[in-house]
């Protein structure tokens, strides 16, 4: 897994293509994989010798590796999950992060919970699914699951003066917000560029739109049709900084005997969640935000949904297993079907 991040295959998988798109600035366009996933890249800039997308590239690395990863042991979650029983000082940004999370666990009644390490550990679709297939994937058994749910439960985190407790066996997994909080990181970095005008960068779910484009259009995001993967549903028409997140049953998943086990699991149950929608769209100006209400909505399913999405002042588009298009206002504004 973690060749997978090596610089190396990065610069391999990296396409470069300068466009000009007026006098002065210049379109730069970039796709990489990094945090597990496909990042592209579109950056207009005043100087196309600003190894921008590079940076870009390298905050993202950085935040996985030093920050976020469950998997890599070099990260701060990864300490923090080796210390589980103790007290143990938290840096701010990741104290901060926490924090946050716990705040979206107490309003989703507990099915957003970033403390279910130790079930998605046992469940392993993220591997599985991005290996192929799914062949040879063995389910758990359901007293695994019973035990590892035991090891669960944002309620008895503790997080005090820059410090967290949590129970020993304990496993934080901050997979459902790592890359709606790094598309966060990423406008600041965006912001002390002042020669960039104007960025689209998606990161596997989560997509954010950064300023504006030389010829004065929108910027469009598609959101797939989650019935047919291959096939876009509509386009939202966005201008200045957005942040659009998409959770989903169809993209990350194995299939056993017929069934599917997607990757966004019951805290109560510890098996994959069930609703009535199939995806769920988020539109917000903060990353973290879209990215944690999208795996919590997809939980609570249209109706309990769109009241989070509401509370939170977002904009939510439910897609439900009926194929019903469930919007608020605000998103009703925006998108278009194809
Ligand atoms: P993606 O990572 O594909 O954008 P999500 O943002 O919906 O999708 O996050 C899914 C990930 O969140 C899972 O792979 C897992 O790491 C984690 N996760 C699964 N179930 C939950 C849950 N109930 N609460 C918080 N995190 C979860
Ligand atoms: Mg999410």
């Amino acid at each position: 897994m973690k060749s997978l991040f090596r610089k190396g295959f990065i610069v391999l998988c990296s396409l470069w293509m300068l466009t000009g798109c007026g006098k002065d600035t210049q379109l730069i366009r970039q796709t990489d994989m990094a945090m597990g996933t496909v990042v592209q890249q579109s950056i207009y800039t005043n100087d196309v010798k600003d190894k921008i997308t590079d940076d870009i590239i390298e905050a993202i690395e950085w935040q996985e590796q030093q920050i976020l990863s469950r998997r890599l042991d070099t990260s701060s979650v990864y300490r923090l999950n080796e210390t589980a029983g103790n007290t143990v000082a938290v840096k701010e940004e990741l104290y901060d992060l926490l924090k946050r999370c716990v705040d979206i666990s107490v309003s989703s009644g507990g099915k957003f919970d970033c403390t279910l390490g130790s079930v998605i550990e046992l469940w392993q679709i993220d591997k599985w699914a991005t290996l192929g297939d799914g062949e040879g994937y063995i389910l758990p058994r359901e007293d695994a699951i019973k035990d590892a749910l035991q090891a669960t439960g944002y309620e008895k985190l503790m997080l005090e003066d820059g410090q967290l407790t949590m129970p020993g066996g304990f496993v934080l997994d901050l997979g459902a917000v790592g890359k709606g909080y790094t598309l966060d990181v990423l406008v600041q970095l965006l912001k002390e560029r002042e020669t960039v005008t104007g960025a689209t960068i998606s990161l596997g779910g989560s997509v954010l739109t950064y300023g504006s484009k030389p010829d004065g259009t929108p910027w469009y995001v598609g959101v797939v049709n989650p019935h047919d993967s291959s096939k876009q549903l509509g386009v939202l028409s966005l201008r200045g900084q957005w942040c659009v997140s998409t959770s989903g049953d169809y993209e990350r998943y194995v299939e056993v005997d017929g069934s599917i086990y997607h990757h966004i699991l019951d805290p109560d149950s510890g098996y994959p969640g069930e609703s009535d929608v199939k995806s769920v769209t988020i539109l917000s100006r903060n990353g973290f935000l879209s990215d944690a209400l999208s795996t919590a909505c997809f939980l609570l399913g249209s109706e309990k949904g769109m009241e989070l999405a509401r509370q939170y002042e977002v904009e939510a588009l439910f897609v439900t297993k009926q194929g019903e298009l469930v919007m608020s206002d605000g998103m009703q504004a925006v998108f278009r079907t194809e």
